[in-house]
C-alpha cells in the first residue's frame, strides 16, 4: 500500500495552495505528503476565470509567482434593467484561463517536493484510530491525514455523509468568440459586466460578461450564477433566463456549447471535518454574493495546510474546532460578511428595493470617485 502522512485529494487551488504552504511551512511533512487528482492537467474547469487582487496577494504570501496569461479588469459595470453604473478600479481582477492557472499552481508544490499523482479518483474513503484509507482507480492509499480538496462535488464530503443539499448555487456558463476585440467595448476599455436585471425572474444572482483571451484569440465569457441562498425560495430556470440575456446581445443560445456547475457555499455551523480529515475550498463551501471562489480556495487551502501542521505538532487528530477556526479567521469573516450581502441583496424581491438600493450605490459610488 501506498503510504503517506498527508494525502490532499485535489490539486484544483485549494489543494495545490495547501501543498505550498506544507512545503513552506513544514518541509519535512510536505516531503511526506501527496497530492491525488483525478484529472490529467493541464485539465478543463468550468470558471469565469475572474482572479481577484486578493486571490494575488494570497499567491504573494505563498511566494508563488504564476507566469500566465491574465487579462486585467479595470472598469466593472454593473447593470439592473435600465440602470447602469461603472466603478473604476485598476486591475479590479484579471482573467485568466483555468486550465493554464491550475497547472502552473500544481507546478509550483511540484517544484517544492511535493509528490503528485494525476489520473487517480478517489472511490471511497475508511477512517480508524490510526488513519485513513482512499481506495482509488489506482489501488489503495493510506494517511494519517486527508485534506479533501476535492471541489464542490467532493467525494470525500459525500464519503464522510456531510453532504446538504440547500447550500449550493448553480451557475451556467458559454464561451462566446469574438470577431473584432478592438471594436468590442469590454475589450477596448478592459470592462466586465455584472447584470442584476435576472433577479426580477427570481435568478438569486447575475449575468456576467467576461472579456478573455483563450488560446490568443479573444473569447468572451458570460454566464448566470444562481446563488440560491434562499433556498425555501421557487427555482428560477436558468436557460431561458440566459437564453435572454443573449439575445439581448445579439447571441443565440443555441450556437454555443452550454454547460453548468454548481457551487457550495460556506456556512460555518455546518460540519467540515471529522478525525484525520478536513474540507478546504469548494468542498467546504465559498460566498454566494458574488460566487468567487479561487481566492477563499487559496485561503481555504493554506488555512487546512495551517491546521493540519499544528494538529501533527500537538499530535491531535479529533479535528473537532476546525469549523470554528475557520470561521475565526480573516476568511471566515469574509465568507460571513459576503453571505450577509448575499442575503440583503437577493433576499428582498420589491422593485422598489433594486431601484431604491441602485440610487444609494451611485451616490456611494460618487462618493468614492471624489475623495
Ligand atoms: C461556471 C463557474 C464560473 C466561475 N467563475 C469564477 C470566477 O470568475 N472567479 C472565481 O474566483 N471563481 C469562480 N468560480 C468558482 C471557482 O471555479 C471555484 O470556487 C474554484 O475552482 C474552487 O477551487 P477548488 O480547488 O476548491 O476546487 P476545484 O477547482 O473544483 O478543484 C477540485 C479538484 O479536485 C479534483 N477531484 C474531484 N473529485 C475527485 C476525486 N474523486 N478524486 C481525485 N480528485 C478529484 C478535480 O479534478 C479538480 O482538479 C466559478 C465556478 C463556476 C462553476
Amino acid at each position: 500500500m501506498n503510504e503517506y502522512e498527508i494525502i490532499i485529494v485535489g490539486a484544483g487551488p485549494a489543494g495545490s495552495a495547501a501543498a505550498i504552504r506544507l512545503a513552506n511551512r513544514a518541509p519535512q511533512l510536505a516531503a511526506r505528503a501527496l497530492v491525488l487528482d483525478k484529472a490529467i492537467f493541464p485539465r478543463q474547469k468550468l470558471c469565469g476565470g475572474g482572479v481577484t487582487q486578493h486571490a494575488w496577494d494570497l499567491l504573494r504570501e505563498l511566494n508563488v509567482t504564476l507566469d500566465v496569461p491574465a487579462y486585467p479588469i479595470h472598469h466593472m459595470r454593473l447593470v439592473y434593467d435600465d440602470l447602469e453604473t461603472t466603478f473604476h478600479w485598476r486591475n479590479l481582477f484579471r482573467v485568466v484561463q483555468r486550465a493554464e492557472f491550475d497547472s502552473a499552481l500544481l507546478q509550483q508544490a511540484q517544484a517544492r517536493g511535493v509528490q503528485v499523482q494525476q489520473g487517480v479518483g478517489v472511490r471511497e474513503i475508511a477512517r480508524d484510530d490510526a488513519g485513513v484509507t482512499l481506495h482509488t482507480d489506482a489501488g489503495e492509499f493510506r494517511a494519517r491525514v486527508v485534506i479533501g480538496a476535492d471541489g464542490a462535488n467532493s467525494v470525500v464530503r459525500q464519503q464522510l455523509g456531510l453532504v446538504r443539499s440547500d447550500r449550493i448555487s448553480r451557475l451556467i456558463e458559454i464561451l462566446t468568440p469574438v470577431q473584432d476585440a478592438a471594436c468590442t467595448p469590454e475589450f477596448a476599455n478592459h470592462t466586465a459586466v455584472f447584470d442584476f436585471t435576472p433577479v426580477a425572474r427570481g435568478v438569486q444572482g447575475y449575468y456576467w460578461d467576461f472579456p478573455s483571451y483563450r488560446n490568443g484569440a479573444p473569447v468572451m465569457n458570460r454566464g448566470l450564477f444562481d446563488s440560491r441562498v434562499r433556498a425555501d425560495r421557487a427555482r428560477a430556470a436558468l436557460k431561458p433566463v440566459l437564453a435572454d440575456e443573449l439575445r439581448k446581445r445579439g447571441l443565440e443560445i443555441g450556437a454555443w456549447r452550454l454547460e453548468g456547475h454548481p457551487e457550495r457555499w460556506f456556512d460555518p455551523s455546518e460540519q467540515h471535518s471529522v478525525p484525520r480529515v478536513v474540507l478546504a475550498g469548494d468542498a467546504a463551501g465559498t460566498e454566494p454574493w458574488l460566487g468567487e471562489g479561487i481566492s477563499h480556495a487559496l485561503d481555504f487551502g493554506i488555512r487546512a495546510a495551517d491546521y493540519v501542521i499544528d494538529s501533527v505538532a500537538r499530535d491531535d487528530f479529533s479535528f473537532a474546532d476546525y469549523a470554528r477556526t475557520i470561521a475565526q479567521s480573516r476568511l471566515g469573516q469574509r465568507l460571513r460578511l459576503k453571505r450577509f450581502i448575499a442575503h440583503c441583496v437577493y433576499g428582498k424581491r420589491g422593485e422598489w428595493f433594486y431601484r431604491g438600493g441602485w440610487r444609494m450605490l451611485q451616490v456611494g459610488l460618487m462618493f468614492l470617485r471624489r475623495t
